[in-house]
């Protein structure tokens, strides 16, 4: 499998060829195509897998069909992470390949600063990165809102149940939505989680890494 397989866009295409992959990962090759056609996926994947690429690109993708937004008016794309250092690691990758396309990202962690958070939501933003508490806290504080989110990510869903986070993820599903795009990312497939993707999931395509 090649990266042309996937007909990104140029954009993405030259930070691709920038960072020097050479082919999709295995999680990449099963999972994008499938997003890119507009199916939710859940992906039975570690950290080091490639899977934070695999769901940025079908973003970013996604916001790029898009007509011009006003971005006061709330995210398109949100991806839930379970720690501050996941959530940091995933906003880097966001910013790398939404550069070329001006794409603006605000990541909010439990622990950082809620009012610098706020500010930056209140700016506007296509995408948030966020872990879960965090995420209900800007929302209550109308900081953002979640009423034209279309593309929603769950990654190391297992990881946030462990954290005690599952009302607040559900919260968030249950408050975007419900034609939106979901991709959700777990390296276990255990009982709860096998429940969360029949609840917020539709037809997933399933990928066992
Ligand atoms: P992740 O599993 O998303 O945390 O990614 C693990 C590492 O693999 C990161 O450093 C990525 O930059 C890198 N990576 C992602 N996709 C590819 C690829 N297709 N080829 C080589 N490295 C990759």
């Amino acid at each position: 499998s090649s990266f042309a397989h996937f007909s990104l866009d140029g954009g993405l295409m030259k930070v691709i060829r920038k960072q020097e992959y050479t082919q999709p990962t295995p999680i990449q090759a099963q999972a994008v195509p499938a997003a890119l056609l507009g199916r939710d996926v859940l992906g039975i994947a570690k950290t080091g897998s490639g899977k934070t690429a695999a769901f940025v690109w079908p973003m970013i993708t996604h916001i790029l069909d898009q007509p011009a937004l006003d971005l006061k008016d709330g995210p398109i794309g949100i991806i839930l992470a379970p720690t501050r250092e996941l959530a940091l690691q995933i906003h880097t990758e966001v910013r790398r390949f939404g550069r070329p396309y001006g794409i603006r990202v605000v990541c909010c962690y439990g622990g950082g600063s809620k009012w610098e958070q706020s500010k930056a939501l209140e700016e506007g933003a296509e995408i948030v990165v966020a872990t879960p508490g965090r995420m209900i806290d800007m929302v209550k504080m109308e900081a953002t809102n979640l009423r034209r989110v279309t593309f929603l990510v769950l990654d190391e869903a297992d990881r946030m149940f462990d954290m005690g986070f599952e009302p607040q993820v559900r919260s968030i599903c249950d408050h975007v939505r419900p034609d939106r795009q979901t991709l959700m990312f777990s390296a276990t497939f255990k009982k709860k989680i096998e429940k969360l993707a029949r609840d917020v999931l539709v037809d997933p395509v399933k990928i066992v890494q």
